[in-house]
């Protein structure tokens, strides 16, 4: 953990000390590996946003983290900046089209380009079956989960491709594979998630921009809180789950990689964070 840095890293960031220069303390001996990157998390003042921030933040990058929620927007920044991370932030429901305008206009402040979207923003407002979701639910469920990240990537689009290169990173879910019932239309907009991923790998591979997806299982978050309660025996979860239950910290190492260079040759794969495989 990172210890508060408080008015050092304040006065830093205002400074206007170039980025490549920047260093957190402990990495202070070593070139960090995303210096002079920005990249942009939705949904990531909570869960496995946050610990993708943190993480992308941490290897050097610029983070621009955004939610609904003004409060929660505040006291993620002010978290990550007292540890020492170059983090800001703005408030945006992914859902809306002028909360995505003010979310790509805050990410340009900072170096005039975009090179890694992370869209994990996701909801699932109903515990209830397909056939039994009302129209309206449909709607915000496929609004947020599947349209939203394809329409910010659209507005991102012409910011990513000034890089010359760039790295989109979606969150589906081993329900997508696996459907839990009465998690209906949820299952469904996470299967969704998969055929976007295969869809803009190939339409943005001429644009050098790669496009992944990370399948979490049963991560312990705010998120999945009603499922852990409901089903809180682990003689139950661990026939699903036969490792462990995991926590938001084993998603973000994969978003580093799949953002790094290391990856540069991986496109439309769809990698599963659950200890276990949902693919044949
Ligand atoms: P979480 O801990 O509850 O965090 C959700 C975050 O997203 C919060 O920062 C929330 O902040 C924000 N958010 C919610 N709706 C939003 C919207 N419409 N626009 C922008 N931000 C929004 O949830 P999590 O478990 O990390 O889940 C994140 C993603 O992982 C979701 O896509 C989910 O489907 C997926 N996933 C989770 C699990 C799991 O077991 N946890 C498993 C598989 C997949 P505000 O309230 O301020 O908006």
């Amino acid at each position: 953990m990172y210890k508060p840095l408080t008015w050092t890293w304040r006065s830093l960031l205002a400074s206007g000390i170039p980025l490549f220069m920047r260093r957190t303390r402990s990495t202070a001996t070593r070139t960090l590996k995303f210096a002079n990157k920005v990249a942009v998390v939705t949904g990531s003042t909570k869960g496995i946003g946050l610990a993708a921030a943190r993480r992308l933040a941490q290897d050097g990058a610029h983070v621009v983290i955004c939610s609904r929620k003004q409060q929660n927007v505040d006291h993620a920044m002010t978290m990550l900046q007292d540890e020492g991370l170059s983090v800001t932030g703005t408030v945006c429901h992914v859902g809306k089209a002028e909360d995505r305008e003010r979310l790509v206009a805050k990410a340009l402040e900072y170096n005039k380009g975009v090179d890694f979207l992370v869209c994990v923003a996701g909801v699932n407002p109903l515990v209830g079956s397909t056939l039994g979701t009302s129209e309206q639910i449909w709607d915000k469920i496929l609004n947020v989960n599947v349209k939203s990240p394809a329409l910010l990537l659209s507005q991102l689009l012409p910011h990513m491709e000034n890089r010359g290169q760039g790295s989109v990173i979606l969150v589906s879910s081993v329900t997508a594979y696996n459907p839990v019932v009465d998690l209906g239309v949820y299952n469904i907009s996470k299967t969704a998630i998969l055929g976007l991923t295969k869809t803009l790998a190939k339409e943005l591979a001429p644009k050098n921009i790669r496009v992944n997806c990370i399948v979490p299982g049963l991560i312990k978050t705010e998120f999945s809180q009603i499922v852990r309660l409901k089903e809180s025996s682990w003689s139950y979860l661990s026939i699903f789950f036969p490792y462990r239950v995991g926590v938001p910290e084993d998603c973000s190492g994969l978003v580093s990689f799949l953002c790094s260079p290391d990856a540069g040759y991986i496109s439309g794969e769809m990698i599963a964070v659950a200890g276990f495989s949902p693919h044949l």
